[in-house]
């Protein structure tokens, strides 16, 4: 009988730390997840072909010969 209570015990303790441990894992998965969905959703980024700052693609301004420019100032200056 004394046995059987320290297999209950041993066998609580390994289960509680089974589940933090996957819980754990779980957490960090679905960081990863996050960071990995934001990601994939993260715009792609252009560089401005007169000041060279990148910016997202539908912030920047398509100016002659396919170059992004990060203003209209920028694509200005650079057709005249
Ligand atoms: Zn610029």
């Amino acid at each position: 009988m004394k046995y059987l209570l320290w297999a209950v015990v041993g066998y609580l303790v390994w289960r509680w730390f089974k589940t933090s441990k996957r819980n754990k894992a779980e957490e960090s998965a679905s960081t990863a997840t996050v960071s990995q969905s934001k990601h994939s959703d993260a715009e792609a980024m252009v560089k401005c072909a007169q000041c060279g700052v990148h910016l997202p693609i539908s912030e920047a301004l398509l100016g002659s010969g396919n170059q992004f420019f990060c203003s209209d100032a920028h694509r200005g200056s650079r057709n005249t």
